[in-house]
């Protein structure tokens, strides 16, 4: 596959388009709730919308990455992106600190953040739980550094999953509290975005909570998985002793099949299981069969584009290079807005 470099000819197109942005942390390894959470809609949304869509490498330095490996999973989460289908002639791929902008509006908007809500908010919280040696003040100010990621390029739309409902929310106080205090109507106030119906979850493969980077591997299935892995990660989902009465209500983990069934399978599958599970004459094993075929056949053509555009680093570098350069110019723009609004003097 060969890429053309990007804006090789002038788009006039996306100057008049919504903008949207969105962008995944280069730590672990993407699984499945990347993809559905954000990759999907990133890739849904690029003819439609004006996309910046960047490595979120300054976030990922929260958890201290060693620095090789850090640069090495940036280029991957790069990498993925073309291969889920992202298109650099239709949106901006770029790294998150090739954009120096971003950590200027990142200073400014900390004065709109309050200790007490930025305490409150769950990840945070979480985050305490899990790292107890590392509560960082990047941590702390996670959400005010999404919101500049998002406001720098003035966007409106963010695809992210349902774990990250609540710092858009927040994202929308801070723009609020902006225009607000400076009596302009300036950023307009974000929203977290997915095709589906609602924003997704795609649950852990061992029934307790979401699917994420910092879980064991057993539980995720990563987008570069072999088949026979995935397979056997499968078959390990945790179920229980089947349904006691005909169209009784299904307890979360057999939701959860049933969810990941949803996002790889025909309709007409998942319908089959429902039946079942309604008389009562549901076989767990089948189902997790079938799901881990289907899961193989749907996530093959990304693991093969994966492996195909592995050796072409250098065309990578070049895109990320391009998307670098629209982000910057448009985040100069806005710079350039905010130091006057707020006051800084010009010299
Ligand atoms: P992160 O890996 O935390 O940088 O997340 C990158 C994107 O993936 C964000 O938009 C998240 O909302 C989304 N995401 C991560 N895990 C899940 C999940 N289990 N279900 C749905 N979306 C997810």
């Amino acid at each position: 596959m060969k890429f053309t470099r990007l804006f090789s000819r002038a788009n006039i197109e996306t100057m008049t388009k919504e903008i949207a942005v969105s962008g995944i942390r280069p730590t672990g390894k993407q699984h499945i709730g990347n993809y559905f959470g954000a990759t999907r809609n990133f890739v849904q949304m690029q003819d439609m919308f004006n996309g910046y869509f960047f490595v979120a490498d300054y976030h990922s330095l929260t958890t201290h990455p060693d620095a090789k490996d850090l640069r090495e999973k940036s280029k991957n989460i790069a990498l993925i992106y073309l291969a889920c289908g992202l298109d650099p002639n239709k949106c901006a791929l770029y790294l998150q600190s090739d954009v120096p902008q971003i950590p200027e509006l990142y200073l400014i908007f900390n004065m709109m953040a309050y200790l007490g809500e930025l305490e409150r908010e769950a990840t945070f919280k979480e985050k305490v739980r899990e790292q107890p040696n590392n509560v960082n003040a990047g941590l702390l100010t996670y959400p005010v550094l999404m919101t500049v990621d998002i406001i720098i390029q003035k966007a409106k739309k963010v695809p992210v999953g349902k774990d990250q409902q609540q710092h858009v929310e927040m994202s929308r106080d801070f723009v609020r509290r902006f225009n607000n205090l400076y009596g302009v109507d300036y950023f307009p106030e974000p929203e977290a975005f997915s095709f589906s119906q609602a924003l997704v979850n795609v649950p852990s493969l061992d029934g307790e909570g979401k699917m994420s980077k910092s879980k064991p591997e057993h539980t995720c299935i990563y987008l570069e998985d072999e088949a026979d892995v995935m397979r056997k990660k499968m078959m390990r989902m945790v179920t229980d002793s089947g349904p006691k009465e005909p169209n009784a209500a299904k307890p979360l983990i057999i939701q959860n099949v049933f969810d990941l069934m949803e996002l790889v399978s025909p309709a007409e599958t998942v319908q089959y299981y429902n039946e079942k599970w309604n008389d009562c004459s549901i076989r767990y094993g089948d189902m997790k069969k079938q799901l881990a075929e289907d899961m193989v056949t749907f996530l093959a053509p990304i693991r093969e584009k994966i492996k195909e555009l592995s050796a072409n680093e250098k065309i990578l570098l070049e895109i990320l290079g391009d998307g670098g350069a629209k982000a910057r110019a448009n985040s100069a723009q806005t710079l350039k807005d905010v130091r006057e609004i707020v006051g800084l003097q010009k010299v």
